[in-house]
C-alpha cells in the first residue's frame, strides 16, 4: 500500500494538473491550506485582492474535498504558526509543496516545518513555460539580459508563430502597429464579469470586518475565483478581444478600464490557468482564418505571456534579494498621498487611482507610464513605490511586482535588464490618452501654475541625473536637448519642478 501524502498548497498554486497534486490520489492525500492573517495585514492590501485570494483558495479547497481529498483549511495568525500546528498534529510528517515563486518563502516554510521536526519536500514548479535551466542556459555569458532575445529564443524553442527558423510574417516585432489611439466613438466589448457567489460573499464579509481600513472598495468585485470561471474568462478574451489586442495595447481611454486587455494576470497568477493553455488557446483561435486575428495582435499577446511574464519571473529569481533593495538613482522623495486616493488635479493620476480603488487593476500602460512614470520623474523612493504596487493590485505578487517596479519602471537597478528608464513628459500622456483635454493642466506648458507637472519633472529628472544619462546612448540626446536651453529657462523649469514636488508631497497639486 502506498504511503499517505501531505501536500501544502499555497494561494498562488491553485492548480490540480501539476505536481505535487497531479499524481495525488484523493483517498491517500491530505491537503493543507492556510489563510494567514499576518500576511493579509503585512501591507494595506486592496480589499479585492484579499477577497480574490481567500475566495479562490476556499473554492479550490471545496473542489478538492468534492474529489475526496481530506483538506485541512486553516485560518491562522501567521503562516508559520499554521504550519507548526499542523506538524505538531502529525508528528514527523513529510510535507510536499510546489516550489514557491516568491523569494524567501521556501526558506520560511522549511524553518517552520523543520523546527517542529517535520520534513519539507519541494518539487519544481510546473506552472511555467520556461524551466530554470532553459533560462540559465540562454542567459549564460550574456552581459545584459534583454526580453526581446529571450522571447525570440522561446518562440523558436516552442515553434510558436514560426516558419522554419524565421518568425511568421518575417518580423519578430510589430511595435509600430500597437501605438494607436481609438476613435472617440469606438465601442469596446465589455468583459465577462463574475457575480460573487455564497463563498465569495462570505469572504467579502470577513474582509470588510477584519480589514476595514485597507485600500480600495469591494462593491464592484467581479473577478474569476474558480477554474471554471477562469476558463470562461480565457474564452471571453480570446473570442471577443484578442483580435484587437495589438492596435490599442498602449492606449488609455477614460472610463474604459479594460480596452482589449485580457485581464488574465489574475487567474494566471493564482495558478487557476496555466500559461501553456492560455497561449495554445490564443494560437489555436488565431490560426483559424475565419477569426480574422491580425498577426500583430496574436504576436503582441504571445510576447506578453511567453515573453515578459516568463522573463520577469527569471529576472526576479536571479536578481533577488538585491533587486528589492535597489535604489541606484538614489531617489528618496515620499510617495504622494494622491497614490492612496487623496484628491489631485492631475487627471491622469486621479483617474488611474480611482480605477484602481474600484477594481484593483489598471492596464499596463497606466502602471508604467502614468503611475510609474510620475513616481520616477518625481524621484520617489522606489522601495516605497514597490510596496504600494504590491499592496494595491489584485494581481500583485512579489515575483512580478518587484522586477516590473524596481527594474522596468524605476530603473533602480540602473538597467540590469532594460536599456533606458521609462520616463516621459506630458506629451506622451497627451498622445496616448484622452485625459489632457479635460485636465486643468496644459501638456504644452512647462512653467507656470497651469503647466502639466510632468513636463518640469521630466526635465528636472534629466538634469538631476545628467551625468548618468550622458553615458546612456538612448538618453544622451535628451541631455543635449536640455543643455541647449538657455540658463534662465532651465532655472525656471527646475524651480517649477521643485514646486510641483512639494505640492505632490503636501497634497496640494
Ligand atoms: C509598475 C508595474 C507593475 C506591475 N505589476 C504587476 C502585477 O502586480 N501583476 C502582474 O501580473 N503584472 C504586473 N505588471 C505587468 C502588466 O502590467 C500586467 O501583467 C498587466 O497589466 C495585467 O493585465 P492584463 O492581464 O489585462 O494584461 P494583458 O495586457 O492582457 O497582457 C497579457 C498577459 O501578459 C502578462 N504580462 C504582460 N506584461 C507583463 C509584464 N511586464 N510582466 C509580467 N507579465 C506581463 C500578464 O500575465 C498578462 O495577463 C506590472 C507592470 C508594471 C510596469
Amino acid at each position: 500500500m502506498s504511503e499517505h501524502r501531505h501536500i501544502l498548497v499555497l494561494g498562488d498554486q491553485l492548480n490540480r494538473s501539476v505536481e505535487p497534486l497531479a499524481t495525488a490520489l484523493p483517498a491517500q492525500t491530505s491537503v493543507l491550506m492556510i489563510e494567514s492573517d499576518s500576511l493579509a495585514r503585512s501591507l494595506p492590501h486592496h480589499k479585492q485582492k484579499l477577497v480574490l485570494v481567500f475566495s479562490a483558495m476556499r473554492h479550490f479547497a471545496r473542489e478538492l474535498e468534492d474529489l475526496g481529498f481530506a483538506v485541512d483549511y486553516r485560518k491562522a495568525d501567521g503562516f508559520e504558526e499554521g504550519l507548526r500546528a499542523y506538524v505538531e498534529m502529525n508528528p514527523g510528517v513529510s510535507i510536499e509543496v510546489m516550489e514557491p515563486t516568491d523569494w524567501g518563502v521556501e526558506a520560511r516554510l522549511r524553518t517552520a516545518i523543520e523546527s517542529s521536526e517535520g520534513r519539507l519536500d519541494v518539487v519544481p514548479s510546473g506552472l511555467w513555460l520556461t524551466t530554470k535551466r532553459e533560462f540559465d542556459v540562454w542567459a549564460e555569458g550574456r552581459t545584459s539580459l534583454r526580453q526581446e532575445y529571450f522571447y525570440r529564443e522561446s518562440r523558436k524553442r516552442l515553434g510558436w508563430l514560426m516558419d522554419g527558423g524565421e518568425p511568421v510574417g518575417g518580423q519578430w516585432n510589430y511595435d509600430n502597429e500597437i501605438r494607436k489611439t481609438p476613435p472617440a466613438d469606438h465601442v469596446f466589448p465589455p468583459p465577462l464579469e463574475f457575480e460573487p457567489d455564497a463563498i465569495t460573499r462570505e469572504v467579502m464579509n470577513d474582509v470588510s470586518s477584519s480589514y476595514p481600513d485597507h485600500f480600495g472598495t469591494l462593491d464592484d468585485f467581479k473577478w474569476p475565483v474558480t477554474r471554471v470561471q477562469a476558463l470562461a474568462a480565457l474564452d471571453d478574451f480570446v473570442e471577443n478581444r484578442l483580435a484587437a489586442f495589438g492596435p490599442y495595447e498602449d492606449a488609455i481611454v477614460e472610463g474604459e478600464p479594460v480596452l482589449y486587455h485580457s485581464l488574465l494576470s489574475v487567474p494566471l497568477n493564482l495558478g487557476l490557468l496555466h500559461p501553456l493553455e492560455v497561449c495554445e488557446r490564443a494560437l489555436e483561435h488565431a490560426a483559424d482564418a475565419k477569426n480574422d486575428v491580425p498577426l500583430p495582435s496574436i504576436e503582441g499577446f504571445l510576447r506578453q505571456v511567453l515573453g515578459w511574464r516568463e522573463f520577469m519571473r527569471h529576472v526576479y529569481r536571479t536578481k533577488m534579494p538585491e533587486l528589492r533593495a535597489a535604489n541606484g538613482l538614489e531617489h528618496t522623495h515620499p510617495l504622494p498621498e494622491a497614490f492612496w486616493g487623496a484628491p489631485t488635479d492631475m487627471r491622469c493620476l486621479a483617474k488611474a487611482v480611482d480605477q484602481l480603488r474600484a477594481t484593483g487593476h489598471t492596464y499596463h500602460i497606466q502602471r508604467l507610464m502614468v503611475l510609474g512614470n510620475l513616481a520616477l520623474i518625481a524621484r520617489v523612493d522606489p522601495r516605497e513605490l514597490n510596496e504600494w504596487f504590491l499592496g494595491c493590485y489584485v494581481d500583485a505578487l512579489d515575483w512580478v511586482v518587484t522586477p516590473n517596479v524596481m527594474g522596468m519602471s524605476q530603473f533602480a537597478d540602473l538597467g540590469s535588464f532594460t536599456s533606458k528608464p521609462y520616463a516621459a513628459s506630458g506629451n506622451y500622456v497627451n498622445r496616448m490618452s484622452d485625459h489632457c483635454t479635460a485636465c486643468v493642466f496644459d501638456p504644452k506648458e512647462t512653467v507656470g501654475q497651469n503647466a502639466c507637472p510632468l513636463n518640469s519633472l521630466y526635465w528636472d529628472f534629466i538634469d538631476h541625473h545628467r551625468e548618468t544619462w550622458s553615458q546612456n546612448h538612448r538618453m544622451r540626446l535628451m541631455v543635449r536637448n536640455w543643455e541647449r536651453r538657455d540658463e534662465g529657462e532651465r532655472a525656471a523649469i527646475l524651480e517649477r519642478a521643485k514646486q510641483v514636488r512639494a505640492a505632490l508631497t503636501d497634497g496640494s497639486l
